[in-house]
């Protein structure tokens, strides 16, 4: 059976997570207190209906509790955010992944029981200013306050070596989770698999062994 969201709020966020889970061919409901909103969304979600979701009966009608997945996308509204996300909560909703605004609006996400709380504006204002610094950081994912994984432009330096000949792990501390090569992703690179250059590595360690790594390895080809 195919799985069930339902999307409250269509703002640039909430709609894009409407719109692509409809691609995947997900069941998706779309919910807003906006009318033109909702009317946008009536032709790409499985159904669109205008709803307030701060009201509990208007969620217990809409059978929010038997969705596998709802998102909580309401964003200025902090205060709706957080009582819609308290009822979908106290309703027994599954998994519930909630757009936090700022870091205090997170924390009591945190603390009412949102099973996820996203910081999109904040995780992608990380992740460009990372790519700004180091044109060869092509993505960068925060795994925690210290780790996390990027996706490096091989550039010459490292072209035509093989794992063993650049000791990764060994001089650096990071591990080399898989390398794109144009369209096939080699998960599980071996010692002897060679890069070449315009590959992309995606390498998971320590944010100041990466930042060694980057510096020496592929901080380069200016001349
Ligand atoms: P984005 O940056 O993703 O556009 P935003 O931060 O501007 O989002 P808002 O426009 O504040 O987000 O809210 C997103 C949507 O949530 C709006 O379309 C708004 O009508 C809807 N919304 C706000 N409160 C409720 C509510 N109680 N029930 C349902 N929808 C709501």
């Amino acid at each position: 059976m195919k799985k069930q969201f339902a999307v409250i709020g269509l703002g640039r966020f909430g709609g894009s997570v409407c719109e692509s889970l409809a691609k995947q061919g997900m069941e998706v409901l779309a919910i807003d207190t906006d009318e033109d909103k909702v009317s946008k969304f009536a032709n790409i979600a499985t159904h669109a209906v205008v709803a307030n979701t701060t009201d509990e009966n208007t969620l217990q009608s809409l059978g929010i509790r038997n969705f596998d997945h709802v998102i909580v996308a309401i964003g200025d509204n902090i205060q709706s955010s957080i009582l819609t996300t308290l009822m979908l909560v106290e309703q027994g909703v599954k998994s519930i992944t909630v757009k936090a605004q700022n870091d205090y609006h997170e924390k009591v996400l945190n603390k009412i029981g949102a099973h996820r709380v996203v910081h999109p504006e904040r995780d992608m204002g990380i992740r460009i200013a990372h790519n700004i610094v180091s044109k060869n950081v092509l993505d960068y994912l925060e795994l925690s306050d210290e780790y996390s994984i990027v996706e490096l432009m091989a550039g010459k330096k490292v072209a035509g070596k093989s794992l063993v000949d650049l000791n990764i792990r060994a001089n650096y501390g990071c591990n080399i989770m898989a390398i794109k090569q144009g369209e096939e992703i080699n998960v599980s690179p071996n010692a002897d698999d060679f890069i070449q250059q315009g590959d992309i590595l995606i390498v998971i360690g320590a944010d100041t062994d990466i930042q060694r790594m980057e510096r020496s390895l592929f901080d380069e080809d200016e001349g």
